[in-house]
């Protein structure tokens, strides 16, 4: 019988949606007899909990200041936990600090480090991953009694993509999406470098489904605006509209930002092993089946022609209002 503990990253006083996903993610997956608990350092809004449904106690761990603990104390107070509890398995969203603190845990317990795996875990003890951008399905089997999961992308697209569908909306919607998303948008902004994609906070990039060249203009103008980076799919690099240096994917660069705007790139794998690290994914494609809305958090529905400008007025009106 399993004892998952699931840490779950705060965000503004709130549980990030990430962590709150990879819970829900463990809760799927529990058998008869299964246990599940979570682990929340910082302070909290009330009620913040409440988005996690299913089973589980959550531990709490209210620290004085600063707000957030330090990795090398949030790194104590979880082994601890593990041990005094038992704890067989950790889940972690494979974001920046969830990458940071998992090696830290496997070396001080010790554990074993399972990133990017794809597979139904744990019921076979056997976890698969892709490698080769993809071609190769490679088993691992853990060495240690206890496993920290990494759950990227990579595993939410694979093994959940018929459970999970993005939240398409009609554009229409989508201004009152950004009015609810000022805050966030502001945060990354002020975190956000535009030096260099790989180093971006926040890329909007474009594919062949730009049509011209020139319509990069406008990723440039939305791009600027949130102080972020213009990035491009090979194809759209190989008809020479970007340079080579724009390039994201398996033959470009990888890249980690905080928000990904892809305008008509269709999510080529090749392309999508570029964005492993990416955080929230919004996708606008004038094709529904897009094999780019299985990764996106938000799909737009729509010709970047027409939805391209007015995701830009909005944004803009959303920033003028701060
Ligand atoms: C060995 C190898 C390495 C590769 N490395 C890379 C890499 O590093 N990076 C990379 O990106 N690719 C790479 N590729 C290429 C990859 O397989 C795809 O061909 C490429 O990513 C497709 O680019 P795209 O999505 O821009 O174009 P397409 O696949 O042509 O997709 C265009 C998309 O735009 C949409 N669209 C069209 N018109 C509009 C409109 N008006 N409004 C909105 N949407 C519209 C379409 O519905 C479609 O989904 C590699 C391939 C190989 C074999």
């Amino acid at each position: 019988m399993a004892y998952y503990l699931v840490f779950l990253e705060p965000r503004n006083g709130l549980v990030a949606g990430v962590s709150a996903d990879v819970w829900h993610r463990v809760q799927e997956q529990l058998f008869s007899g299964d246990r599940v608990a979570g682990f929340v350092a910082g302070s909290l809004s009330s009620g913040a909990l409440d988005v996690l449904q299913g089973s589980g106690t959550v531990h709490h761990a209210l620290s004085g200041r600063p707000a957030v603990p330090s990795d090398m104390e949030l790194c104590r107070m979880l082994s601890e936990l593990v041990r005094k509890e038992g704890c067989t398995d950790i889940f972690m969203a494979a974001t920046a600090a969830g990458r940071r603190l998992a090696p830290a845990i496997a070396a001080t317990l010790p554990a074993s480090l399972l990133a990017g795996c794809t597979s139904a875990y744990p019921d076979e003890k056997v976890c698969r991953r892709y490698i080769h951008s993809g071609s190769v399905l490679a088993a691992y089997r853990p060495q240690s009694a206890i496993r920290i999961v990494l759950q990227g992308r990579e595993h939410r697209r694979v093994t959940f993509s018929s459970l999970e569908r993005p939240r398409c909306v009609a554009f229409q919607e989508s201004p009152g999406i950004l009015r609810d998303a000022a805050p966030l948008i502001r945060a990354i902004i002020a975190t956000s470098s535009s030096e260099d994609i790989s180093e971006a906070g926040i890329i909007v990039a474009g594919g062949r489904g730009m049509g011209d060249a020139g319509r990069f203009a406008m990723l440039e103008e939305l791009a600027n605006l949130l102080g972020g980076s213009v990035g491009a799919s090979r194809s759209a690099v190989d008809e020479g509209w970007r340079p080579h240096s724009q390039q994201i994917g398996q033959t470009g660069k990888s890249v980690a930002p905080e928000l990904y705007i892809a305008c008509g790139i269709s999510g080529a794998v090749q392309h999508l092993a570029g964005l492993a690290s990416a955080r929230t994914i919004v996708a606008i494609n004038s094709d529904p089946y897009a094999p780019v809305f299985d990764v996106a958090d938000y799909g737009i529905v729509g010709d970047v022609r027409e939805v391209l400008p007015r995701l830009t007025d909005a944004v803009r009106d959303v920033l003028r209002k701060k």
